[in-house]
């Protein structure tokens, strides 16, 4: 979508720092973190978000949740065989969750203790 900042950061019109893209995703930091560890994982379809999502989506959806597993290892946010440590995923759906940009996206965020409930 033209206007879409999301889809300048996946087709590299905007800059981003990437950590993980394949044919299906891209996952770049997130500009104004929350935690040490902020990751964005976006698809590279235009999906509004969750409340738009149709069935033909869920491999997206699943593959979405399997980068976030493959990068919460490899930024060492679960560690050992014990699978210590932990990180949040977190979609944020509509303006009353705070989502602001209206291109689908998973939130990971790690680094520090988080607390429940979120705000
Ligand atoms: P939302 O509020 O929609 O759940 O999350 C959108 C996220 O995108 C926010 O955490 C915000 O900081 C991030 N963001 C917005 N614009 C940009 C950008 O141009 N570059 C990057 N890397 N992140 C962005």
């Amino acid at each position: 979508m033209k206007e879409c900042i999301f889809c300048k950061i996946i087709s590299k019109e905007v800059p981003s720092k990437g950590v993980y893209e394949d044919e299906l995703v891209y996952a770049f930091h997130d500009i104004n973190p929350v935690a040490p560890v902020h990751i964005l994982i976006v698809p590279k379809k235009h999906i509004f978000g969750v409340q738009t999502l149709e069935p033909e989506d869920e491999p997206i959806v699943g593959h979405m949740f399997y980068v976030a597993r493959r990068l919460g290892e490899e930024l060492g946010l679960i560690k050992g065989e014990d699978l210590k440590g932990g990180y949040r995923l977190v979609f944020n759906v509509g303006e009353d969750a705070g989502q602001s940009v209206f291109h689908l996206h998973l939130h990971l965020i790690g680094g520090r203790k988080m607390t429940w409930p979120p705000g």
